[in-house]
């Protein structure tokens, strides 16, 4: 058994000192901040994570769905992933993002899950997840055993010969499509983040997944406003519920004189990191909507899969996911 120090912050700067003090003060030691411990205390019971501290943040006031002065829809990183989804505004303006939570997990861990902690959702992968495996993610130099292992769940975009370890979150694939900005405060003050310069590719360092640094805590997440657009998430697994994505696609399409006037497009469970398609998005602009119009930009997205034995009817599985997608939002 592991100990750690646990403390509980009311406060927003004081979480974020405390959290960079107690790693400082033991050379580094691993700080979790702790809200509803969907990922981090699984992750502790099988000793994959062994934070020195846990400190808990859920008294601080990040709980609210709140609509700005400037009409941005501003989410606190407290916010329930259930309370999220059934949001009047969320489902009125930003109904990829309220599909996508619902599609996630099971009613019981919605009610727990947040909005900061779903960012920051580990992969599934079954070797990072067993410490007897060897695993660049966990153990950086370890070795990647999924490579000629079991990668049937993995990912086939954005990969590197050190991970090939699937995001696995839905709530990010539609907050990419959405072009959300994630709001971070750190021990220099607040800083914004694109969603897009959020997420890392594993490149040689597979353990540093996001841009956060030490101390650093979410405090808001705000997804571009969204208006004349009409949007739809789609996920494929195994079960219909309970269940990570194979493939999904989250899809924002604004149309004009029967033509696709803006699209936005990002995939999950395929990539690396929720998984935007600028190729797709520019094939589609412009466009009148058409099957073989949705199989090119398909086609597009899928140009630099590179599967592994395991995971190779991923390409065929998500060209039929994103062509369904855009079949459905352009219907
Ligand atoms: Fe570890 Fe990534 Fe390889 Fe999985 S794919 S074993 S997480 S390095």
């Amino acid at each position: 058994m592991h100990t750690f120090a646990f403390s509980r912050a009311t406060d927003i700067r004081q979480a974020v000192q405390d959290g960079a003090r107690a790693s400082t003060a033991q050379q580094g030691a691993e700080v979790r901040f702790i809200a509803g411990g969907t990922t981090l205390v699984d992750l502790m019971k099988l000793d994959v994570e062994q934070p020195a501290q846990v400190v808990d943040i859920n008294h601080l006031p990040l709980d609210k769905v709140e609509t700005m002065s400037d009409g941005r829809l501003k989410i606190g990183a407290l916010v329930r992933n259930s309370d999220l989804a059934v949001s009047p505004e969320v489902q009125r303006s930003y109904t990829v993002l309220s599909q996508a939570l619902l599609s996630g997990a099971s009613g019981q861990l919605r009610n727990m899950a947040t909005t900061g902690g779903n960012l920051l959702q580990r992969t599934r992968c079954v070797y990072f997840r067993d410490t007897h495996s060897a695993c660049n993610k966990r153990e950086p130099g370890s070795g990647c055993p999924a490579i000629d292992g079991y990668n049937r769940t993995l990912a086939i975009l954005g990969v590197s010969p050190h991970c090939i370890a699937t995001n696995p979150s839905d709530m990010n694939v539609a907050l990419t499509a959405l072009e959300a900005t994630i709001v971070i405060q750190g021990t220099k003050g607040e800083r914004s983040v694109a969603i897009d310069d959020f997420f890392l590719l594993p490149g040689d360092t597979p353990q540093r997944e996001t841009v956060m640094e030490p101390g650093d805590l979410i405090t808001h997440v705000l997804p571009k406003p969204q208006q004349g657009v009409r949007s739809h998430y789609l996920k494929l697994r195994d079960r219909a519920s309970y269940e990570f994505a194979l493939a999904s696609a989250a899809v924002v399409i604004g149309m004009h004189d029967n033509k696709i006037a803006t699209a936005r497009i990002a995939m999950g469970g395929i990539g690396t990191r929720p998984w935007r398609s600028r190729d797709a998005e520019h094939v589609l602009a412009g466009q009148q909507p058409s099957a073989q119009l949705f199989d090119q930009a398909a086609q597009a997205l899928l140009a630099d899969a590179k599967p592994q034995r395991g995971n190779a009817f991923k390409r065929e599985l998500a060209r039929r996911c994103l062509v369904q997608a855009l079949t459905q939002v352009t219907a």
